[in-house]
Formats: structure tokens, C-alpha cells, sequence
């Protein structure tokens, strides 16, 4: 058997950390490795796969589209491309759709529509204000709006044009505001960052904010988005309206998918020839997106969502009083995270992969949890089981070491 492990090691870049599993099949919230053993999947490809592995809506979307029509340009006018705008346009608070293929690529291309906004209604104003331990990701520019030392460091001098300040501080956006600032960058969740939840009241503060100095307020839902935290998007639980948000990850279920949207008033400073993409808007990845989004929202995923998101958290919260050091149970709808007080997240995520369930560490401490928007009771009880076979090994001996 082809030993893969070897072989990324010496053909790959050496980015990523991965974890010691070659996937090669999934179905539902099932993955097997190229040994066949199998794993839970609870985390659901960084939050992309909304329905599982290989669901029938999304393979069937994708054999049909792909024996009609795999790709033409923007040049031309494209169906599916259509169908799917016109969904996001019905079901959200935006008027108007720009597809891409990344979440980088939606935030890159939100960030170029603030300037022009800034340049036509704030006398050139072009600099973003965005949040430390927020995650927007890896262009250069994207890079300079994420607030991690980490990323930015090695790539110094990055782009200018963004300010970095601390999340859930609305004093802290209102003291980077100037003459130069043409708007603000934020998620409604930091996921990446440790899923820390913004107060209601803040992301309403910042609205009010904006409105008041004529900024435009982004919202960066690459993965809040598409019913992941109980509501179809993030700043529905605020209850407040952006003006622009970027769209990735869960929106294709899987496949390469990203999409720009803003409202009339946003989206007009946009003229033709401003911004654009080859690939982004093509057939094959809006026939899936288009399927998806319908089943997202045809069978209320966001309010599934919302109750088995409840009854995770529900059985997380058990562990308090099994294991000690759990410092906090947190999220919204199915982005959740169990914190540790120790930097220990990495070793129990390790376990939780031996005892066969995918997990990730977002920071040395924060267990994040992103299945299936489709998972039911039974799978939070198989993971839980598992989790605490794997919480076992590693906090226990922590304490029998001490
Ligand atoms: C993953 C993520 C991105 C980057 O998306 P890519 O598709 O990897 O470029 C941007 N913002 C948020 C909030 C994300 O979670």
C-alpha cells in the first residue's frame, strides 16, 4: 500500500499540519481512512460540508451540471449562476451577488467594494478596520485585515489600508475610526480564533456606528454562514442589516464556492470592469450551490441547527463535572467550542482521532466542534461517548501526572 504520509512529505509544501489520516471515502457524517477505519466527522471540513459526505443532493447536482455544461466565462449569461444569486437575494438582506471561488477571494473582493464606496461617498477614505483573533484568510491583503501576529510577521511589508483592534469593543472601533476609514471587517463569531461570540449588542453598536460616520459594515460569514449557527446567517441573531457579507465554505456543501453579497446602495459602487473572476460564478459549482442552499432551506437546517447545536452543548456541559479544568462550553447553533484551561486542546483532539472521531484545536486550548449541519441526537451521542474515551486519556494521566 502507498505509504501517503511519505509521499506529502516529500512532494507537498510543507503549509499544514495534518493529521495522521489519509481520507478516502466519506457518506453522511462518516469518513474512512486508507486502512478502512472509520471516524466521525465533527469537523466537517472546516465547516464546508453542510450535508455530510457525499450527500444525494449535492453528488446528483454535480453529475447532472457536469454532463450539460462544466464551465463558460462571465462573458456570457449562465443559469445556474442566476438560480443561485436569486436565492441568496430572496432569502438574505442583499440585493445584489458577486460569485467567487474561496472565502479569501469574497473578503478580498468585499474590501476592494468598501474602497470604491469610500472613494465615491468618504473623500477616498480606504482603510478597514478589522479584529484581533479574527480570520479572514491567507491573500496578503486578507492577511493584514486577520489579526495574528503569526500570520503577518513573516510577510512584512503587507498591504496598507487596515487596521487591526480588539474584538467586541466597540469603543476600541470607535477610537481606529479617522477620516482615512471606509469600513469595518468583522465576523459575527470569531470561528477560527475560538469561536468567541459577539455580544448582540456590539455588532448593533457597530451598525449604529457606521451609519452614523457613513461606513459600510462587512460581514465576514465564510463561516457563520449558510445555517450554522442556528439562524440561516450570523447577523440575523443581532438583528441588524450589513452591507456587504462574504460567503464560502458552507455554501457549496464541499466544492470550491464563494459569493460576495451587498446591498443596492453597497453594490452600486461597483462599475464594470471593477472586479472579476474565471472560475467564480462557474455552472458546475452554482448547480451544487444552488441545490444545497434549496435544501438548506426547504428542510429549516438553520433550526436543526439550532436544537442539536442546544443539545451538544447540553451534553459538553456533563464534562464539567467529570473532567477537571474545563474553563467554558460555547457557540451558537453547530459552531461550538470546548475550552480547556490548558494548553491541551491538540493532545485531546489526537485522542479523539485514535478513538475514531475528527475533531480540530483552533487555538492550544480551544476544542472547536463544526459537523454536518444533518447530524441528529444519535451522532452528538456517538461523539460524546467518543470524547470522553479521549478526554480520558489525556486529562486523566494529566492529573495522574501532577
Ligand atoms: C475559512 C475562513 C476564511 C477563508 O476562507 P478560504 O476559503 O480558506 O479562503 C475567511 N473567513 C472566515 C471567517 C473563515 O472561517
Amino acid at each position: 500500500m502507498t505509504d501517503w504520509q511519505k509521499v506529502e512529505s516529500q512532494v507537498m509544501m510543507q503549509v499544514v499540519r495534518r493529521m495522521p489520516a489519509t481520507l478516502v471515502r466519506g457518506e453522511g457524517v462518516r469518513a474512512w481512512d486508507d486502512t478502512g477505519k472509520s471516524y466521525l466527522d465533527f469537523m466537517g471540513g472546516w465547516a464546508s460540508n453542510a450535508l455530510g459526505h457525499c450527500h444525494a443532493v449535492q453528488v446528483e447536482a454535480l453529475r447532472r451540471q457536469a454532463e450539460q455544461l462544466v464551465h463558460v466565462t462571465n462573458a456570457f449569461y449562465s443559469v445556474p449562476q442566476l438560480e443561485l444569486a436569486q436565492i441568496l437575494v430572496e432569502h438574505s438582506v442583499f440585493d445584489r451577488v458577486f460569485f467567487c471561488n474561496s472565502g479569501a477571494e469574497a473578503n478580498e473582493g468585499a474590501v476592494k467594494l468598501a474602497r470604491k464606496y469610500g472613494r465615491i461617498h468618504r473623500n477616498g477614505a480606504y482603510e478597514v478596520i478589522s479584529t484581533l483573533k479574527g480570520f479572514h484568510g491567507r491573500t496578503l491583503a486578507m492577511v493584514a485585515a486577520t489579526g495574528k501576529p503569526h500570520y503577518q510577521e513573516p510577510f512584512q511589508p503587507l498591504p496598507a489600508g487596515f487596521v487591526n483592534v480588539e474584538y467586541n469593543s466597540l469603543e476600541a472601533i470607535k477610537a481606529a475610526t479617522t477620516d482615512r476609514t471606509c469600513g469595518v471587517l468583522l465576523e459575527p463569531i470569531q470561528g477560527e480564533g475560538g469561536v468567541n461570540v459577539a455580544d448582540d449588542d456590539y455588532l448593533r453598536g457597530v451598525r449604529a456606528w457606521c451609519d452614523e460616520k457613513g461606513l459600510v459594515l462587512i460581514m465576514d460569514e465564510v463561516q457563520t454562514g449558510v445555517a450554522r449557527t442556528g439562524k440561516l446567517w450570523g447577523y440575523e441573531h443581532s438583528g441588524i442589516r450589513p452591507d456587504i457579507m462574504a460567503l464560502a465554505k458552507g455554501i457549496g456543501g464541499g466544492v470550491p464556492l464563494g459569493a460576495i453579497l451587498a446591498t443596492e446602495q453597497a453594490a452600486a459602487a461597483f462599475a464594470p470592469g471593477d472586479h472579476g473572476s474565471t472560475f467564480g460564478g462557474n455552472p458546475l459549482m452554482c448547480a451544487v450551490g444552488r441545490d444545497v442552499m434549496r435544501y438548506v432551506i426547504d428542510n429549516d437546517l438553520a433550526g436543526h441547527a439550532h436544537r442539536i447545536g442546544q443539545y451538544l452543548v447540553s451534553r459538553l456541559n456533563e464534562f464539567r463535572t467529570e473532567y477537571p479544568g474545563i474553563a467554558d462550553i460555547r457557540g451558537r447553533g453547530l459552531l461550538v467550542a470546548l475550552e480547556l484551561e490548558q494548553e491541551r486542546a491538540g493532545e485531546v483532539v489526537n485522542a479523539a482521532l485514535a478513538e475514531g472521531l475528527l475533531l480540530n484545536a483552533c487555538t492550544p486550548t480551544v476544542i472547536r466542534f463544526m459537523p454536518p449541519l444533518i447530524i441528529t441526537e444519535v451522532h452528538v451521542d456517538e461523539a460524546i461517548s467518543i470524547l470522553d474515551r479521549a478526554l480520558a486519556r489525556v486529562i486523566e494521566r494529566a492529573v495522574a501526572a501532577s
